[in-house]
């Protein structure tokens, strides 16, 4: 930063310089060359300290990751080449070199790879793809050696037989060779990684096993997932129901619940969630217990935390009477459809802004699903647009609100175009011109916003009621609204 400051002075006295008409050339010559210089040996000394590419870290058991129980188990059978390694040696078997964590972010990826170098006793180096990215050759190739030394050093000195080397963002180090535009420094750097990984030698000083990171397993050069190299690929998904629960339980460990709340709840409403999210879905719960000074988490700060996480914080947005009106329509249309199409599936509706929504409507999602049916997709087609065919029926015209949930509908359709659920059948899409598909799409959504309309039309009164008592209570949790609907009808 202090040196980002520096520069910027000097180039502001370069361009008063050149203003009064002074030739700058030769000193500014001198001044950028100078600078180069000072950069490329800072970055030598960081490659010979071993600064900035490698942090030892340990206290992380694979008891306290939750779910990924497929992964923890694929984990630990490839472990334990590392920790039976005389027996392997004995058997002729040849060292595990790598182990690829492939999955979304927040997962555990990084948790695994240090609970791995705790069951194995291994010590441990944490680097990140990107710290090996330089402007000068073969800086990032000298880093990779110097990783490769550190790891060795560091075994030595905390007396362990091995080492585990944790490299995050595979993908930046690891990209396929000649995709980036300064290649021949990338790819002078991942060559060298595979030099030193096919260096690794059963016989030869310390195990070491690299353990790559990515979320972009497709990205990475062929030659890294080559036998030998990356020998072993583990998945890390995104948690099912279970999975959230038991990180959830882990989450609240130290945190005061009350004795009502139900984390089975909170797991089944959170489809979707990675562990980091649930991670600070409990801490931003225990903050809202702060602020209302209570001594125990609560069910509704839970719930609140939910939203937070997925919606962002409420914002004191105040839109205009009228606005706040169509609002109170559009969401009132959501709900009543879906309660229509599939009773009992709003959790909860909203006209309070939170992130970037005006209102919004969540549902309980239907357990975790891998599949979906026609009839199921077309559901969510229909709720996502009876926002905008309510705001039509009682306002007569239809507002900008509705643009996410076309964008939502319209990913439905492809969904439901690449399944072969459409009138086109079993097709490959991709041969398919604009207008074949552009007629097809227009087709289905035009059937079901008819039928959206039809039952809208039908609840009309419905619809009014609720959206009046929603403009009066601003949040109508799920039991409330259905209640609302049963005396209506
Ligand atoms: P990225 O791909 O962004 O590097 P990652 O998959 O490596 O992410 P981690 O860094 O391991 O994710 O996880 C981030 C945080 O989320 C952890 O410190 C932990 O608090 C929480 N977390 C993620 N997954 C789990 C899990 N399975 N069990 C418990 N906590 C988890």
């Amino acid at each position: 930063m202090k040196y980002d400051i520096l520069l910027g002075l000097a180039i502001g006295v370069f361009a008063f310089l050149v203003t009064m008409g002074y030739n700058v050339f030769p000193i500014g010559l001198l001044f950028v060359t100078s600078y180069l210089v000072w950069k490329y040996v800072i970055s030598r000394q960081m490659v010979k300290n071993g600064s900035g590419v490698a942090v030892p870290t340990t206290g992380i058991d694979f008891e306290d990751i939750g779910g990924q129980s497929v992964a923890k188990k694929e984990l630990q059978e490839a472990l334990d080449f590392l920790l039976y390694s005389d027996k392997m040696k004995a058997l002729g078997i040849r060292p595990l070199k790598g182990i690829l964590l492939s999955g979304p972010t927040g997962t555990g990826k990084t948790l695994l790879a240090k609970a791995a170098a705790r069951y194995t006793n291994s010590a441990f180096l944490s680097v990140s793809g990107s710290e090996f990215v330089e402007m000068y050759a073969g800086v990032g190739a000298e880093r990779v050696r110097g990783l490769f030394r550190r790891a060795r050093e560091m075994v030595r000195k905390e007396k362990k037989s091995s080492a585990i080397i944790f490299i995050d963002e595979m993908d930046i180090l690891g990209a396929k060779r000649g995709s980036n535009v300064s290649h021949h420094e990338y790819d002078q750097t991942l060559n060298q990684l595979l030099i030193e990984m096919d260096g690794l030698k059963a016989d030869q000083g310390p195990n070491i096993l690299v353990m790559g990171a990515t979320n972009r397993p497709e990205a990475l050069d062929a030659a890294l997932l080559r036998p030998g190299r990356f020998d072993r690929q583990v998945k890390v998904d995104l948690p099912d129901k279970d999975g959230r629960l038991a990180i959830l339980k882990i989450h609240t460990k130290n945190k005061p619940l009350a004795p009502e709340v139900r984390l089975e709840s909170i797991a089944h409403e959170t489809f979707g969630f990675s562990g980091a999210h649930l991670e600070s879905l409990t801490n931003e719960a225990a903050i809202l217990a702060m602020r209302e000074e209570a001594s125990e988490i609560n069910e509704h700060h839970l719930h609140e935390a939910v939203e937070k996480v997925m919606l962002g914080e409420k914002l004191d947005r105040k839109p205009t009477t009228e606005e706040l009106r169509r609002i109170a329509i559009h969401e009132s249309g959501h709900a009543l459809l879906a309660e229509t199409v599939r009773p009992n599936s709003v959790s909860q509706v909203s006209i309070r802004s939170r992130g970037n929504a005006l209102g919004y409507v969540r549902h309980y999602p239907k357990d975790d699903l891998y599949l979906y049916t026609k009839d199921m997709l077309e559901e969510q087609i229909m709720v996502a647009l009876a926002g905008a065919v309510a705001e039509e029926q009682i306002l007569g015209t239809r507002s900008t609100g509705a643009a996410g949930d076309y964008e939502q509908a319209l990913n439905l359709v492809e969904k439901m175009l690449l399944a072969g659920m459409s009138s086109l059948g079993v097709t490959d899409i991709s041969r398919l011109n604009a207008d074949q598909r552009q007629t097809e799409t227009r087709d289905i959504l035009t059937g079901l916003e008819e039928r959206t309309t039809k039952i809208l039309k039908a609840n009309i009164e419905t619809l009014l009621r609720i959206t009046k008592i929603l403009e009066e209570e601003e949040t109508l949790g799920g039991e409330v609204l259905r209640s609302y609907l049963q005396t209506v009808a």
